[in-house]
């Protein structure tokens, strides 16, 4: 009642005269609906109107941040997109290979015949003379040439052979063998492969005269005057252990066991693919059970490697007296395939696990930083940038021979706005303090700081951010070399008032050997396109001490720690947990010294990459926020050794699969090859307008340089999962980092 009430006292009391309860009443509740429908039709136009005011504030940031450097933020349209295109893309390169290519090249490979497997056949030549041993043509390549299914090779299910193909097919079968020097015993069709049409073809190639000799083997021949009834039926036919390749448990051998005593199968079918223990107690049972009135037909018998398994049966054979047909295939392709389903289970997994990881992101970040790079950027000059004070921090730790070219380079900066260099001598034993104080008392902007004790970069930042006058300080290393704009195009992003920091893009100074034009491909690759697609969200998650710049507040607020060996991802992740957005600015360009040697390399990777893992494991919350980065960077430690085990079964699989396996490498190995050349290729060519470009070149060994990275990983993500941690050399003593 209560909404009544008010509803009348914003209408105004019914008039006078309006005598009858029920025209007031009806009145009422009409107004009453009318205005009801136009305050939610108002609520409606608010809400509608709020929301608009919101995208249209929205737009208008991106608006300016594009004035000012010539890109805007992805819509989460755009993302999605991306992000749906990447898993179709991802799938299509998992399921292709095992799909599409291996049958596609595995049904149009040359066929190789009986002839070429030396091993075999001479074996069988041995073992023919037994009087109870019998071979038999197996098809011609024990595959329909309509669908290429191997079940068939006559009688397809998804077409008639040609009368003309049968005639060729068994021609050419029984022609291979005939030019192995083998006899021929019997036609074995493949699978329950037979129709008059094909047996009507038989008749006409009768086999030799030793058929009707071996009498024992009456019921197997398939010649112009056999039955037509089906032979499963009329011989008794059974087969017990088909794709008993992988094992069976003891009970089902036990039910198997009983089955076989029941059937008494005039003839028991085996496939070579099958012969374990426990198929070969299975034949010797029947062997038993049978003795000489016992037929065993021991199926697609193909390669060389078959002939122990097919040995087994023989010596079983022998030992029992029993009849033996081995039925043998004259062609097979290259492609045979392991015997086994359990490796290649292992092996899939791996591929679709390695696969994923590697190909996701690509395919993903890719299109993303083409998409997002190409709208065109505008000259810097027309970028309207701001200029606040800028403090540029140098921490040096004996580093005389560096130290002058970093204070000049600092002095020499192309900025309008005011500057100063702050050197903070971490307890060098060298000239270093000597070097900066001559600066210092030549320049009123460059201050020397002395440090009595070496106290590591982490506090040598922290009071060079205390001494600050700036308002945006940068911070670089004395090995590194700051292009002449690099300070005012990264200052230029604080223009957003919600940037916190920004990071450079540094670029390998001394690419002169082939070791750091690697680790130029990988510099560029994995700051034009991993860390330029973070910064499109600004999102970037490391910072590189060679070149950042941040709000000298923020960095008194929040220090740079010790506690990982890696300070500037740490302290990139806290400046990013108080909510500040971190971008990046590609063309503001840190020329840095590479290691030019492996050892050093490595022990520099082993610092990176131990403090990332030590990083993001502090920063748990970046990845229980979802963040798809810091996921992304959790993936790849903990993934890197299924990659790895990939890459590693390549070989092993090639030992299972025999003749096939250049079209094994083929698919599995050259597929991923070229996304990680593509992709190198494409990041590379994203730096500075394809300065760069012929790096590109490289991409080949570059694999080989990121299998090494992927070892030293698995390495790493052990030691430190084992809490074993690792020793490296820090500001010139060993520390032990866990
Ligand atoms: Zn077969």
């Amino acid at each position: 009642m209560a909404k009544r009430t008010s509803i009348f006292a914003r209408i105004g009391k019914p008039q006078k005269g309006w005598t009858g309860n029920g025209v007031r009443n009806n009145v009422s509740v009409c107004l009453e609906q009318e205005a009801f429908k136009h305050t939610w039709k108002l609520r409606q136009t608010i809400v509608n109107l709020e929301s608009e005011k919101r995208s249209l504030l929205a737009e208008r940031r991106n608006l300016e941040t594009k004035a000012m450097h010539g890109w805007t933020c992805m819509s989460r349209k755009q993302v999605y997109s991306i992000v749906m295109l990447g898993i179709i893309m991802t799938a299509i390169v998992i399921l292709v290979p095992p799909f599409f290519v291996v049958p596609f090249i595995s049904g149009n490979l040359p066929l190789s015949t009986l002839d070429k497997q030396t091993k075999l056949v001479s074996y069988l030549q041995e073992v023919q003379v037994s009087p109870n041993i019998f071979l038999a043509v197996h098809g011609y390549d024990h595959k329909c040439p309509i669908d290429g299914s191997t079940a068939y090779e006559f009688t397809c299910p998804t077409g008639q052979v040609p009368f003309e193909e049968i005639e060729r097919r068994i021609k050419v079968g029984i022609g291979i063998f005939k030019n192995c020097g083998l006899e021929i015993d019997s036609y074995a069709f493949p699978g329950q492969d037979y129709n008059q049409r094909v047996l009507y073809v038989l008749s006409n190639y009768s086999p030799t005269a030793s058929v009707y000799n071996k009498t024992k083997l009456a019921g197997l021949r398939l010649t112009a005057n056999s039955s037509l009834t089906d032979p499963i039926v009329y011989y008794g036919f059974r087969e017990y252990t088909w794709m008993w390749r992988d094992g069976v448990s003891e009970k089902r051998f036990q039910d198997t066991l009983n089955q076989l005593y029941e059937d008494k199968p005039s003839l028991l079918l085996v496939h070579v693919q099958d012969i374990t223990n426990q198929t070969l107690d299975m034949v010797k049972e029947y062997a038993l059970l049978k003795g000489n009135t016992g037929i065993i037909r021991l199926d697609d018998i193909t390669f060389d490697r078959d002939v122990p398994a097919t040995k087994q049966i023989v010596d079983l054979a022998i030992a029992y007296n029993v009849s033996l047909l081995l039925a043998v295939i004259p062609a097979s392709p290259y492609a045979g395939g392991s015997n086994s389903y359990f490796p290649s289970t292992i092996f899939n997994a791996l591929w679709v696990i390695s696969t994923s990881l590697f190909v996701f992101p690509t395919v993903v970040m890719i299109p993303w930083a083409i998409i997002f790079r190409t709208k065109k950027r505008k000259p810097y000059a027309k970028w309207n940038p701001h200029y606040p004070v800028v403090s540029i921090i140098l921490p040096a730790y004996n580093e005389e021979k560096t130290i002058a070219r970093s204070i000049e380079r600092g002095l020499n900066q192309r900025y309008k706005g005011s500057m100063e260099v702050i050197v903070i001598d971490d307890g060098s034993t060298d000239r270093t303090y000597d070097i900066a104080k001559t600066y210092a008392d030549k320049h009123a902007n460059v201050r020397a700081i002395r440090l009595e004790k070496n106290q590591g970069k982490s506090h040598a930042l922290n009071m060079g951010f205390a001494q600050a006058k700036g308002e945006i300080s940068v911070f670089s290393d004395t090995d590194s070399v700051l292009a002449s704009e690099a300070i005012s195009r990264m200052v230029s992003h604080f223009k957003d008032p919600e940037v916190g920091m920004v990071a450079g893009m540094v670029v390998i100074g001394n690419e002169k050997s082939l070791l750091t034009r690697l680790q130029q491909i990988e510099y560029l690759t994995s700051q034009t396109i991993i860390r330029f697609c973070q910064s499109s969200q600004k999102n970037v998650l490391i910072c590189p001490g060679a070149c950042t710049a941040v709000r000298t507040d923020i960095a008194r607020k929040i220090p740079v720690t010790d506690r990982t060996i890696t300070e500037d991802a740490d302290f990139t992740f806290s400046v990013w947990k108080e909510g500040w957005k971190v971008c990046q600015e590609p063309e503001s360009v840190s020329y840095t010294e590479a290691p030019a040697n492996l050892r050093s390399l490595i022990a520099q990777r082993k610092r990176w990459l131990y403090g990332s893992l030590q990083t993001i494991a502090i920063h748990k919350w970046a990845a229980r926020k979802g963040n798809v980065w810091v996921l992304k960077a959790w993936l790849e430690c903990f993934l890197s050794p299924f990659a790895l085990l990939f890459i590693a079964s390549l070989p092993l699989q090639c030992l299972f699969l025999g003749d096939s396996f250049p079209l094994f490498l083929l698919t599995y190995g050259l597929l991923p090859l070229a996304i990680l050349g593509i992709s190198g290729g494409i990041g590379v060519r994203l730096f500075n307008r394809g300065e760069k470009s012929k790096l590109a070149f490289l991409m080949p060994l570059y694999a080989a340089y990121q299998l090494m990275m992927n070892l030293l990983l698995v390495y790493l993500v052990f030691a430190f999962v084992s809490r074993r941690g690792i020793h490296l050399m820090r500001g010139g003593k060993i520390i032990h980092a866990v």
